[in-house]
């Protein structure tokens, strides 16, 4: 039997699991031991249309046989065409391609910001949200609502100004002269899947028209289908200024995207910003690939059925025990928050041959592929169930000091 262990020529940034996978298929991985997993994280939220899509699988193929990168110094025909594709799903009009989630978020706050250079606004003011995550380069470290990850890598840049989530009234109390831009997820992701108010974004909207600030949201992890729309903030019919994606894009080729339109658009100019990977053929190619794949197969109401269901079976199973605080989501982003700490439940659905994720330190955190069948959906909820009553039980009888 293969022991894994983990190799001191790593730095040490990740508290790993102790398993390594060698193959996957569709919502499916068999680790280095022959034993399959059924994936409910999807590489967080990376993998949508699961492991080993053949049609992404073969894009990828024919384009590394054909031609991998050329340079953003020419045209680019696929990543041109993956812009069009975008432009028309999301009604904005113009995008710039990255390599990660980070990357597309430096990319619109640097936008935000030559948005106020342009009107006269020398040091201009991005409002965040409390308990957000946008990634981990300065910038968006710094938008960033979690102090753990901020601490030692001062001095932060200036520039951002935080507030509650869900919260209009405290947006409107922290704005200045100053204020450029609002820029939130519309579903917090690392936070704890954390959904605002119904309102929250066409409030956000109609704030920011009325103030000429740019709207930007952090679709990093809430776009490309998972909440069974294209992005989540289609749930709220409102158009932003900004939204970035990465994660999903390209099925887990690396690329990241800043997708502009309104007074956003336009903002970026020829040497204003720029990337040596960002959307080249191999990672448009495979996320062109995604996006047929995700229109052809019905893949957004397929996220949102399933998903209906496990969140209804969710409810159903764990609704009135004890210790279990809220069970939300949207499609297939679901967060079930128990009122204590539950990171160990990671490694007994691992044990038990399911892949779940701990976010926020007590919230049980599913993105399945979007590829989910109602049968895995089952499988999942049944296996997952009786684990989680366990541990909301055992923390309901902590005495309060230790909750
Ligand atoms: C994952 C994530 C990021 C960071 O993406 P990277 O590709 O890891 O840089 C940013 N924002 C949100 C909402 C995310 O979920």
């Amino acid at each position: 039997m293969e022991v894994i262990t983990m190799s001191t020529a790593l730095m040490p940034t990740y508290k790993r699991l102790p398993v390594a996978f060698r193959r996957g298929d569709g919502a499916w991985l068999e680790d280095t031991e022959g034993r399959w997993y059924l994936d409910a994280l999807s590489g967080i939220a990376v993998c949508g249309l699961g492991h080993a899509h053949p049609d992404v699988a073969a894009a990828i193929a024919d384009q590394a046989q054909t031609l991998v990168h050329t340079s953003n110094l020419y045209e680019v025909p696929h990543q041109s065409r993956l812009g069009e594709r975008l432009c028309a799903l999301s009604g904005l009009e113009q995008v710039f391609f990255a390599n990660s989630g980070a990357e597309a978020n430096e990319a619109a706050i640097k936008l935000a910001r030559l948005y106020g250079y342009h009107r006269g606004i020398e040091a201009p003011e991005i409002i965040v949200a409390e308990n957000a995550f946008h990634g981990r380069t300065l910038g968006a470290l710094t938008a960033t609502g979690n102090q753990r990850a901020q601490t030692g890598f001062g001095p932060l840049p200036e520039g951002f100004v935080r507030v509650p989530y869900s919260d209009v009234d405290a947006i409107r109390a922290a704005a200045t002269e100053r204020t450029v831009a609002v820029f939130v997820e519309p579903i917090q992701g690392e936070g704890g899947i954390v959904v605002p108010d119904d309102d929250y974004l066409p409030a956000l909207r109609h704030l920011c028209d009325q103030h000429g600030w740019l709207l930007m949201l952090d679709e990093v992890q809430s776009g490309v289908g998972r909440t069974g729309h294209w992005f989540a903030h289609q749930h709220a019919d409102i158009r932003p200024d900004v939204v970035t994606l990465a994660k999903a894009l390209a099925n887990g080729v690396p690329i990241g995207a800043c997708m502009a339109g309104g007074p956003a658009g336009g903002v970026l100019g020829p040497g204003s910003h720029g990337t040596t990977f960002g959307g080249n053929p191999l990672s448009s190619r495979a996320a062109l690939a995604v996006i047929d794949a995700i229109e052809r197969d019905g893949l957004l109401a397929r996220a949102a059925t399933v998903g209906e269901r496990m969140l209804g079976r969710l409810r159903q199973a764990l609704s009135g025990v004890r210790g279990v605080h809220e069970i939300r989501g949207r499609g297939l982003m679901i967060g079930i928050e128990l009122d204590g700490a539950c990171g160990q439940l990671v490694g007994q659905a691992l044990e038990a041959g399911i892949l779940i994720n701990v976010t926020a330190g007590r919230v049980i955190r599913l993105l399945p592929p979007l590829t989910f069948t109602d049968e895995q959906a089952d499988q999942l909820v049944d296996t997952l169930t009786p684990l989680i009553e366990k541990t909301a039980e055992a923390i309901a009888d902590e005495p309060a000091e230790l909750a």
